[in-house]
């Protein structure tokens, strides 16, 4: 058995031990120690990382795993069984991952308290943890003023600072403790509890006291395979996101001209806004439509079997094709338009002349129907060859 240094002081970061063995194990090597800080994947907490010295080495520990009471330790590089080594863990990994779980734990314990939800799974994420929890109704979500008031109860308890405290419970105390779910093993139970208001068996690590999760934040309720997931930061984790939505928030309320709280009136204010400029822009597109459509028809040629109009309109003109069918009323017309890149045909129902044929007269690319087609000029010279087809035919 290794000896447990995170379970006698779990703010232990740097120890000396000997090692017991080094086995390679395929480009890498597994490193047994007699005792150790290194705490192992397990629980759902990731395992620490950190270096191994001896001599003049260092040497990078990447992984960790516990078999039967014994910690391995991956390396890189072999060291020599008997050797006399020190070892520091990465601190801000560990305690980053302390702040996770027993943030995890506190708000496990309010969900269940003020919902009745159990939690049966805990997963630390790089970036964002998770707990799943089956509530008693089934229900798969909190709805925002639940997740209020289960934030407001999880900090207030943190802000207690009560004790953080972990024991191994004879069998006989263990029958009488008020745990929140029951241990997954039979022996060597371990007990984690949080001032007098939460209790379960867990062998991860924690800090000492309840202030030390710092903030908790839920960040999300989602359905996840039967179960509700609770995402959540805690510990500098929250502390940081809170620092990066003030930042991302202020430049908002500066470009609104308004405060934090008020942004949400000022964003509807915008949305609204850009509605009725929306609405308005609709209205000054149809008259401009209207307006170029009676000038062409008063400017078009008239030829023996129909009126011809053939225009390039500005290239910031937004309503070519609206144009052309308009234009199309007419039932003598044949309306030849090139706005930028984009050409739109259209054509009156007395006339009988296929407007993609016209397109493909002119040298553009596209098609349609043979009343109206779109596509792209693919020179300056294409709506010319469009308007010489058309002429011929209408001549
Ligand atoms: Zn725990």
């Amino acid at each position: 058995m290794t000896e447990k240094l995170y379970y006698k002081d779990v703010y232990i970061k740097n120890f000396t031990a000997t090692v017991i063995s080094c086995e390679k194990e395929g480009n890498s090597y597994t490193v047994v120690l007699d005792r150790t800080a290194f705490y192992p994947t397990g629980g759902g907490q990731p395992h620490d990382t950190g270096y191994i010295y001896y001599g003049d080495k260092k040497i990078e520990v990447t992984d960790v795993n516990e078999k039967d009471g014994i910690i391995y330790h991956t390396t890189n590089e072999p060291i020599p069984k008997g050797e006399n080594i020190s070892a520091e863990i990465d601190w801000d990994r560990r305690f980053d991952h302390m702040q996770q779980h027993a943030g995890e734990h506190m708000m496990a314990g309010c969900i269940y308290n003020l919902f009745g939800g159990v939690t049966q799974g805990l997963h630390l994420g790089k970036e964002v943890s998770t707990i799943d929890v089956l509530m008693p109704d089934g229900r798969m979500r909190l709805n925002d003023d639940e997740i209020y008031k289960l934030e407001t109860l999880l900090n207030d308890r943190i802000q207690t600072d009560a004790p953080i405290r972990c024991f191994f419970p004879s069998n006989e105390e263990l029958k009488t403790l008020p745990l929140r779910k029951p241990p997954t093993v039979d022996e060597n139970i371990r007990v984690v509890a949080a001032g007098d208001f939460e209790m379960v068996p867990c062998a991860g690590t924690h800090p000492t006291t309840t202030g030390q999760v710092g903030l908790v934040k839920v960040l999300s309720t989602t359905p996840s395979k039967g179960f509700m997931r609770v995402s959540f930061i805690a510990g500098k984790r929250a502390v940081k996101y809170f620092m990066d939505l003030y930042i991302s928030s202020s430049e908002a309320a500066v470009k609104l001209s308004c405060g934090h709280e008020a942004l949400p009136k000022a964003v509807d204010k915008l949305q609204q806004d850009i509605k009725n400029l929306k609405e308005e822009l609709v209205i000054y597109q149809k008259k401009e439509v209207n307006f170029l459509a009676d000038k062409l028809l008063n400017s078009a040629e008239v030829l023996p079997h129909g009126r011809l109009i053939a225009e390039k309109l500005p290239d910031e003109f937004t309503s070519l094709k609206q144009l052309a069918i308009l234009l199309a009323e007419n039932d003598d017309v044949v309306a030849l338009l090139q706005c930028g890149k984009n050409i739109a045909f259209s054509r009156g129902k007395d006339i009988d002349i296929s407007m993609p044929e016209i397109i493909k007269q002119s040298g553009g690319k596209g098609g349609g129907s043979p009343d109206f087609a779109q596509g792209v000029a693919i020179d300056d010279e294409c709506i010319k060859n469009a308007e010489n087809a058309a002429r011929k035919l209408l001549g």
